[in-house]
């Protein structure tokens, strides 16, 4: 999937709102300063954007709201760096840049009349989100449809208030953390447990998308392959520190793959032999 309209040129955004999700991570709504941005912007879940402080540098950032929504793009980030930290320094109303959107998009509309298990494990549920919104838009289209979302701890699990409303639309949403604390009565252990226990009635028509800490994708696409699903049917959301976003620069290859233009989002069967090579 190709970025619209310029690659290379900086959008100017300002920041509209900002939602503090745990110790470490916000949620950014931004919107365009100019018309003719926000009119020619286009995503899809799964994509992401390069998020510009002047003077800083830039970052690559999922898109974790409303993917349709071009008045209205909200990121989750973790402030773990230059970038980031500068991000969580903004004030309502500050403007930054921005490029994009970039990479490949989980593959949804193949997954019309199959069911879906979504594995989200930490951050990793910021890019699985807007598949969750496409999904309840489209509810009829999609059989059963699982969230399965793993955190270290009940305080670092995102999105944790909107839970309930996924379920009222039908989808089944489980969550586990790895340490339990007093507001927390539900699961306890590492989040492939949810996807050893869940019922899977089609196996073969089943599509399983998972973004995450890689070991935790690695055991989920194990689990998956172990309960019956086609590897086909198993799609990944990759992370490498990446510089260009556009395929140029090198920063993010893997294998043959540049994960910038090529993913994030990849099929199972082409990333499968680069995944399992340590430190790549
Ligand atoms: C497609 C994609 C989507 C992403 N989506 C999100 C998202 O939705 N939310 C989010 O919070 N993050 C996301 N990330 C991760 C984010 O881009 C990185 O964490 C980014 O490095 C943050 O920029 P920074 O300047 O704040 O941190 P940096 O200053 O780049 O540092 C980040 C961390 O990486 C380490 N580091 C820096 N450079 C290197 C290097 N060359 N090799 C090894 N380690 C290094 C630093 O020590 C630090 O711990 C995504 C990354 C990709 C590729």
């Amino acid at each position: 999937m190709r970025p619209t309209g310029q690659p290379w040129k900086t959008a100017a955004i300002r920041v509209v709102g900002i939602r503090v999700e745990t110790s470490d991570v916000n949620s950014y709504e931004f919107q365009f300063l100019r018309d003719l941005d926000r009119s020619t912007y286009a995503a899809s879940p799964g994509q992401f954007n390069m998020l510009y402080l002047p003077g800083v540098g830039e970052a690559a950032i999922s898109i974790s709201g409303d993917a349709a929504r071009n008045d209205r793009l909200v990121h989750t980030v973790r402030h773990v760096g230059s970038v980031t930290s500068a991000l969580n320094e903004l004030p309502i109303g500050a403007t930054l840049g921005m490029r994009g959107a970039f990479g490949s998009a989980w593959p949804i509309d193949t997954c019309v009349g199959n069911d879906l298990i979504l594995v989200g494990g930490g951050i990793g549920l910021a890019p699985l989100r807007p598949v969750i919104y496409e999904v309840i838009r489209r509810r009829q289209a999609f059989g059963e449809v699982s969230v399965l979302i793993g955190a270290r701890s009940p305080g670092d699990m995102l999105y944790r208030d909107e839970f309930e409303a996924w379920r009222r639309a039908g989808i089944d949403v489980q969550a586990t953390v790895d340490r339990a604390d007093g507001n927390w009565d539900g699961h306890i252990g590492v989040v492939t447990l949810l996807l050893d226990r869940l019922p899977i009635a089609r196996p073969q028509e089943t599509t399983l998308m998972t973004c995450g800490p890689q070991v935790m994708m690695q055991y989920a696409i194990q689990t998956a392959l172990g309960r019956g699903l086609a590897k086909r049917r198993l799609w990944i959301s990759m992370e490498r520190h990446m510089n260009c976003a556009v395929g140029t620069c090198g920063h993010c290859q893997l294998g043959p793959w540049f994960i910038c233009k090529d993913g994030p989002v990849l099929g199972y069967p082409s990333i499968e032999r680069w995944m399992e090579v340590v430190d790549l």
